[in-house]
């Protein structure tokens, strides 16, 4: 069996960033012909309105959201690996939350946005950073965010000690346990992004970022897994620094379709 990933991008940057990856992404998945989703935040949509609106009639793109304002939904405590630098700590990091309160305006504004600029809520939602377990332990939120109308999340994207990889082992499932069946979690597996690939690894010669994704293909491949992975709209307002992530979509992109792997947008997925 040839496995699926479910690509998932953060378009968070209501700056020329969210603009240029409009303008460098769209061409490029079209002429991949793979169907993606961006998670875009509702200042970013706000911020760019008649350009994600024609990003919306296309037909390979799902527009699903990432809060109003980036607030992150549950706190993170990463327990720094040895010898290594992140977020500027060597031992622990720590980055607040916001209360279950401003949690609730911020995703009554992102709803909002959609309705007004697309004309129609959100289904899926990325929890800024990602985190353990994800709502899995936080039945409170996972109500909150069930009554805004989110069914499916991206929210389980750390590994137990806050950081990265999260392994493949710990595949999409629904948080029935929690009493809600019918909201599915994708997960983010192995590396948010290039940046924490790098991030958590230590450089070997001429292996690329690409590498890894093809490694990861070969693996989802071979076991028929889901691979939930991510990127990001950063840098991208000139092609230049598009390029920089576009090259290894589509390096592991075509890698995976040559060994028959699936795509799947978050919102097939969680339709089933
Ligand atoms: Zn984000």
């Amino acid at each position: 069996m040839p496995g699926t990933i479910l690509f998932g991008i953060d378009v968070e940057s209501p700056d020329e960033n969210a603009a240029g990856f409009i303008r460098h992404g769209v061409p490029l998945f079209e002429d991949l012909g793979v169907p993606v989703t961006w998670y875009v935040t509702g200042a970013t949509l706000a911020a760019h309105p008649d350009a994600f609106r024609e990003v919306e009639a296309h037909p390979l793109i799902d527009l699903q959201a990432h809060t109003y304002d980036h607030v992150i939904m549950k706190a993170i405590w990463m327990k720094i690996p040895e010898g290594k630098t992140i977020h500027g700590a060597t031992d622990y990091f720590f980055q607040d939350c916001v209360t279950p309160a401003e949690l609730d305006a911020d995703l009554e504004r992102c709803q909002r946005t959609f309705q007004d600029i697309l004309g129609r809520p959100a289904r899926g939602l990325t929890g800024p950073w990602g985190y353990y377990r994800g709502l899995g332990d936080r039945p409170d939120l996972l109500d909150l965010v069930y009554r805004h109308g989110f069914r499916f999340l991206r929210t389980f994207a750390r590994n137990e000690t806050d950081g990265q990889p999260v392994p493949l082992e710990w595949q999409p499932f629904t948080y029935a346990a929690q009493g809600k069946p019918d909201v599915t979690e994708l997960m983010v597996h192995d590396y948010q992004d290039d940046f924490y690939w790098e991030a958590f690894n230590d450089p070997v010669p001429g292996v690329t970022y690409a590498d890894h994704m093809m490694r990861m293909v070969d693996r989802v491949a071979a076991e028929d897994l889901v691979w939930s992975t991510c990127s990001h709209d950063h840098g991208a307002a000139t092609k230049e620094g598009f390029d920089r992530k576009g090259t290894w979509y589509r390096a592991f992109i075509e890698y995976a379709r040559e060994q028959g792997v699936r795509f799947l947008t978050g919102s097939a997925f969680h339709r089933g």
